[in-house]
């Protein structure tokens, strides 16, 4: 379970005294940037040992020197010289390559802010699990990936995982643990994405352009895309799965499009609760920051009487097959499911290429799979570097796959 049984001795923003010893992985994204304008709002309150990004060795310098962190990590090595001459003379060290962003997510900290996109975050976040480190988890791919892993790596060393993804931090904010026993379900609720109201017709043509116009989040272009397709929401149910201690048949999904009513559980009583905010990532991330208390945030606040009307609706399996296909892979098993995020890193990359239109991203998903599991069982991942493999087997196939519908 997420919390571990660590709520008394895990070390948090707002338990003590001492400022948070803070890392953040992915600094230079989405996640990362709404993460380090939290801490740019409350300097004393963070002391931030390492920042990390991928290629943009500009960018993360500045915000290293911005928090003032003690170390920067570029996981693209030809960044290095760039990242060295931004850094020098500010007492900075610096480092590069996979290897050095695992080095330094292992470094002891108290809290690590996991919001590195894709299966690339996966080693690097379990170094921290394997040291006992609180996590705040964006990368939501490890537990895509490597659930059953990841957790019991989290359960081995008394790590705490704390949920930063809206829907999964809503359900942990109003998750009974005391009361398990009585818990019947809980809903993720989905925007809908900017193709809620399309047609399949509409969807066969639609751009990489509006596919990343997303109607309520700002986010990195992979989660966008994602979020288009619900395989957001597909992957969202994975993980929920493996945060809370409850069968596939009690994670719900329901469409609200205006993004207010995050996670919602519903108690043998018929109580549901749920909690509510704007679509602001800086109040799920900052619930983390400061859990177990609380820190305030520039959020916008809700006026519900100015919105007046809150609506749900049923995903659409038919124009949404992400949902169904993430479904089967969970059922299917653990290889499965880090086949499904792979193949869909690759097709959502085809995408935004011009190589593949939308609906085949989800379409060209279906065949890699079947593929896959005519070709083996896709049950069982014993360790990370089985997950790894059956990750480039899919990312072969899902290439292949691309390949011959191009000729
Ligand atoms: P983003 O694309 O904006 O940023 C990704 C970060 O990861 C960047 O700092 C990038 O430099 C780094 N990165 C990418 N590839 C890397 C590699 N190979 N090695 C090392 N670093 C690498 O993405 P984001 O929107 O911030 O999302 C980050 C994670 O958080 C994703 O797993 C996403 O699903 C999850 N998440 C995001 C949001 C959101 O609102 N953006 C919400 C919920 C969950
Ligand atoms: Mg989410």
């Amino acid at each position: 379970m997420v919390e571990n049984g660590r709520r008394q001795t895990a070390k948090t923003g707002g338990g003590s005294n001492a400022p948070l010893r803070l890392s953040v992985l992915g600094a230079s994204g989405s996640i990362g940037a709404s993460t380090l304008d939290l801490v740019a709002r409350e300097p004393d309150r963070f002391d931030i040992c390492t920042l990390t990004a991928n290629t943009n060795a500009e960018a993360l310098a500045a915000a290293a020197i911005m928090v003032r962190a003690d170390h920067a990590v570029v996981a693209d090595e030809s960044a290095y010289e760039c990242l060295k001459t931004a850094l020098s003379g500010t007492g900075i060290t610096c480092a590069a390559g996979p290897a050095a962003v695992a080095e330094a997510a292992s470094r002891p900290v108290d809290m690590l802010v996991a919001a590195i996109v894709g299966a690339a975050g996966l080693a690097p976040t379990l170094a921290a699990v394997r040291n006992g480190t609180t996590i705040a988890l964006a990368n939501k791919e490890c537990l895509v990936c490597a659930g059953d892993l990841f957790m019991s790596a989290a359960r081995a060393s008394g790590a705490t995982i704390l949920p930063v993804d809206s829907e999964h931090n809503a359900v942990f904010q109003v998750f009974e643990q005391g009361n398990l026993d009585q818990i019947e379900c809980l809903t993720l609720t989905a925007s809908g994405g900017p193709f809620r109201a399309y047609s399949l017709d509409e969807m066969r043509v639609a751009s990489p352009e509006a596919a990343l116009k997303h109607p309520n989040w700002s986010m990195g272009a992979r989660i966008s895309i994602d979020s288009a397709t619900m395989m957001n929401k597909g992957f969202e149910i994975i993980e929920a799965h493996h945060l809370f201690p409850l069968r596939q048949d009690q994670i719900e999904v329901l469409v609200h499009p205006q993004s207010v009513v995050h996670g919602m559980v519903q108690y043998s009583d018929g109580s549901v609760l749920a909690q509510l905010g704007a679509p602001d990532m800086r109040t799920p991330i900052s619930h983390c920051l400061a859990w177990p208390r609380r820190m305030r945030t520039p959020a916008t606040r809700l006026d519900l009487a100015a919105l007046a009307t809150l609506t749900f609706e049923a995903p659409d399996p038919v124009r949404f097959p992400a949902l169904r296909l993430a479904r089967a892979a969970m059922a299917a098993g653990a290889a499965a499911s880090a086949a499904l995020n792979a193949a869909d890193e690759v097709m959502v990359k085809a995408f935004l290429d011009r190589k593949l239109g939308f609906l085949g991203i989800a379409e060209t998903i279906e065949r890699v799979l079947a593929r896959m599991s005519a070709s083996g069982d896709l049950s069982e991942v014993r360790s990370i570097e089985e997950a790894m493999a059956v990750d480039s087997v899919a990312r072969r196939v899902s290439l292949e796959e691309i390949a011959g519908m191009t000729h």
